[in-house]
C-alpha cells in the first residue's frame, strides 16, 4: 500500500538566533523563535511522515512542554520518527519540500541538507528533494519576519 501525508510548520524569525534549516546550520543575522532549534523543515517533514503512517503530528510526539526537547536539534526529531515507521513496518518512498523565506538563499544550502535530511532517515539523496521560494515581498514572509515550509511524504508498506 502505498500512503501520502502532508506537512507544514512556519516560524517567526528574530534578530540574534541560529538558524538551522534541514539540521544545517546557515549564517544569517535572524533565526527561528521556538523551543528546539527551530527548524522548518524537519518539523514539516516529521509531520508529512508521521501524516503519512497514521501517527498523528510533531506536538504529540516532541510536546514543547517537554524540557527534554529544549534546544534540540530537530534531526533527533526525524531520526525518533524514522524507528517509529520501522516499528509499523513502513519504508519511505520519496519527500519532496518547499522551504519558503525573503532571505537568505537556500539553494547553495541543499546539497548539506539534503544530506543531513537523508542520513537521519537512512535514505539516499535521490529520495529528497528541496526547493525554495520567497514569498514576493508578501506578508510576515515577504517582510522577512517568517519562515515556513510544506512537505509531502510518500511511504509503503
Ligand atoms: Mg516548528
Amino acid at each position: 500500500m502505498t500512503r501520502s501525508g502532508i506537512g507544514y510548520d512556519s516560524h517567526r524569525l528574530e534578530a540574534g538566533r541560529k538558524l538551522m534549516i534541514g539540521g544545517v546550520h546557515i549564517p544569517f543575522d535572524k533565526g527561528p523563535v521556538g523551543h528546539s532549534d527551530g527548524d522548518v523543515l524537519a518539523h514539516a517533514l516529521c509531520d508529512a511522515l508521521l501524516g503519512a503512517a497514521s501517527l498523528g503530528d510533531i506536538g504529540t510526539h516532541f510536546p514543547d512542554t517537554d524540557p527534554k526537547w529544549k534546544g534540540a536539534n530537530s534531526l533527533m526529531f526525524l531520526e525518533h520518527t524514522r524507528k517509529l515507521l520501522d516499528e509499523k513496518k513502513l519504508r519511505i518512498v520519496h519527500l519532496d519540500a518547499v522551504v519558503i523565506c525573503e532571505r537568505p538563499k537556500l539553494g547553495p544550502h541543499f546539497p548539506a541538507m539534503r544530506a543531513a535530511v537523508a542520513q537521519s532517515l537512512g535514505i539516499s539523496l535521490d529520495q529528497i528533494n528541496l526547493k525554495a521560494k520567497t514569498n514576493e515581498g508578501l506578508g510576515e514572509i515577504g517582510r522577512g519576519e517568517a519562515i515556513a515550509s510544506h512537505t509531502i511524504a510518500t511511504l509503503e508498506g
